[in-house]
């Protein structure tokens, strides 16, 4: 689902504006800024804008590029994946399968099982600590 300029202006009154700049410009917040960058706290991480569980924290691992990594979704279509050929890199751009908010990038540089390290902005996301995605 391709969000409309107007569902983009609904997001302004429930997001910080560093929030709605990562999720609906595809901002991306500076390194080691983030509140979950170095969480090990257990949990699932949703999507800040509409809740949609997008990462559990057993996937998540120290990438050392201070930003929250891990190496797979909560669920299989949890996230959509496009390309983006912004500055110069064709990169592949992470977005709430939901609601279209951006999350972050996903490289082909991660652990084992998956070998995936989706680089997610922790301004997208909102932990429910002991929270469980059913797939545990
Ligand atoms: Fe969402």
């Amino acid at each position: 689902m391709v969000s409309k300029p107007a569902d983009k202006e609904k997001w302004k009154n429930q997001l910080t504006p560093d929030q709605y700049e990562v999720c609906w410009n595809k901002g991306t917040e500076p390194p080691f800024s983030g509140e979950y960058h170095d969480s090990k706290d257990k949990g699932v991480y949703k999507c800040v804008c509409c809740g949609s569980d997008l990462f559990s924290s057993d996937t998540k691992f120290d990438s050392g590029t201070g930003w929250p990594s891990f190496w797979e979704p909560a669920k299989e279509g949890s996230v959509k994946e496009e390309t983006d050929k912004s500055y110069g890199m064709t990169r592949t751009e992470v977005d709430c399968a939901k609601c279209g908010a951006h999350l972050g990038h996903v490289f082909d540089d991660g652990p084992n099982p998956t070998g995936l390290r989706y680089c997610i902005n922790s301004l997208s996301l909102k932990l429910a600590k002991g929270a469980t995605t059913g797939n545990e």
